[in-house]
């Protein structure tokens, strides 16, 4: 029993990339934790998964790295970007992190889950989460059931929502929504065997089009096709075509293909584009629950990591009486806001397939050769240096002084 008479300090609904490391983190501090899910471990869910360095250094910095390489999923230390007349081509992360990784998401989601259970938290798999309940304008805990039995009702003095882009926690909580875009992109994906990518994250980039392959586990390869949202319903009557289709703008890659052979059904969709405010009376939110761009980027799984820890670090501090709920969660919205909102802007630009502005062009040509620019390429998309940095007019004189 915590010290108010709630059963536990927090409830986490959802435990995936959000979930899991926000509970594993609050039981490691010494909370007593409940996490679920209406899923069971290990299951897929609809996302490719590219883990960009800075998520490969979460797992690092969390003991859970080895459990990851372990799993025979292949590092990846190239990022090249075709844009047709060149190819930027360098390495996305840092001594201390070189590396990226494409971990199935069964795989990755149940080593968070096991790690939540080891911290100590409760994991309950196969529990649905039905209502969230609100008393005098204060979240107190969930009613849910679970696959076999009846409805319980469970409190806690923190219920966090880590359930994903269609938060049933925001929905009941309507958190203030900011920075919000449309739909822009539909991605559809599969698995190839038989398409060895030597390490290497490829993406090419074509007018109202763009497809990025990498390895995954199991010797498979994913590949992820997307054109412009505008499309999304006429395209749907055949996304095969499409997006076979789409593989011959790059002939060479079109040709690796067509030798490999496909594992597994087309899947995809499109995202919203969205802040919320990420904390109130006796609630919080981590990952696409709080926050959602568009995946072109392939940021929401590190994102969620570091969502995971801004948000359990500022939660103790609440939780152990360290800091008002109010101070440590401000700061927590006021930190990941700060970080992410220039990749925000440059991933929702890319999403919208258009052609780069003249002076992007211009850039990206003048670092086409340039080992170092190109590197500092890899590592913006890679989410390691922010945007605003590598477009400074200081970096981008540098760029186009060396040409
Ligand atoms: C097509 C696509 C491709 C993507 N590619 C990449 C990529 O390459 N790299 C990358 O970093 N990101 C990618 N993303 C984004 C990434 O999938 C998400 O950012 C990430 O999954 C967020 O994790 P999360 O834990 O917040 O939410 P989720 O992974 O969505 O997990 C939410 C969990 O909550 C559970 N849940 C929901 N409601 C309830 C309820 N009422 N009761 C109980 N449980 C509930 C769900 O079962 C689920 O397990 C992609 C997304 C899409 C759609």
């Amino acid at each position: 029993m915590s010290m108010d008479g709630n059963r536990y300090d927090a409830i986490v609904v959802g435990a995936r990339c959000a979930g899991s490391p926000t509970a594993m983190l609050l039981a490691r501090r010494g909370h007593k934790v409940l996490v679920v899910d209406r899923a069971t471990f290990p299951s897929d869910t609809l996302s490719t998964h590219i883990v960009h360095p800075p998520g490969v250094a979460s797992l690092r910095r969390w003991g859970l790295l080895e459990r990851l390489t372990a799993t025979g999923c292949p590092p990846i230390h190239t990022y090249a970007f075709d844009f047709g007349p060149f190819v930027i081509s360098g390495a996305p992360g840092t001594d201390d992190t070189p590396v990226a990784y494409g971990p199935r998401r069964t795989v990755l989601d149940k080593l968070l889950v096991d790690a939540a259970a080891e911290a100590g938290a409760e994991v309950r798999e196969g529990f649905t989460v039905e209502e969230v309940l609100i008393e005098d304008g204060r979240v107190t805990g969930v009613r849910g059931h679970g696959r076999r039995g009846g409805t319980v009702t469970e409190r806690a003095r923190v219920v966090v929502g880590a359930d994903g882009r269609h938060s049933l926690v925001a929905r009941a909580v309507r958190p203030e929504q900011y920075h919000e875009k449309p739909q822009l992109l539909a991605g559809y994906y599969t698995y190839w065997s038989g398409l060895p990518m030597e390490g290497r994250f490829e993406t090419w980039i074509r007018p109202d089009r763009g497809f990025a392959a990498w390895p995954t586990n199991d010797d498979l390869t994913v590949v992820i096709c997307g054109w412009p949202f505008a499309e999304f319903e006429a395209n749907k009557d055949d996304i095969e075509g499409n997006y076979l289709k789409m593989l011959e703008l790059a002939p060479e890659f079109a040709d690796r293909v067509r030798a490999a052979t496909r594992e597994a059904r087309y899947v995809g969709t499109a995202v919203l584009n969205y802040f919320r405010r990420p904390y109130g009376p006796g609630w919080a939110l981590v990952g696409d629950a709080g926050y959602n761009k568009d995946f072109i980027t392939g940021h929401g799984i590190h994102d969620a990591f570091r969502d995971a820890e801004l948000c359990a670090t500022a939660m103790d501090e609440a939780l152990s009486g360290a800091s008002a709920f109010e101070t440590a969660m401000g700061r927590y919205q006021a930190t990941r806001d700060q970080r992410v909102l220039p990749m925000y802007e440059l991933t929702t630009q890319l999403a919208m397939l258009e052609p780069p502005p003249l002076e992007l062009r211009h850039l990206l040509a003048a670092a086409n050769g340039n080992q170092e620019a190109m590197d500092g390429f890899a590592r913006v998309i890679a989410g390691v240096t922010s945007p605003a940095e590598y477009f400074s007019e200081e970096s981008v004189g540098r760029i186009l002084a060396t040409r």
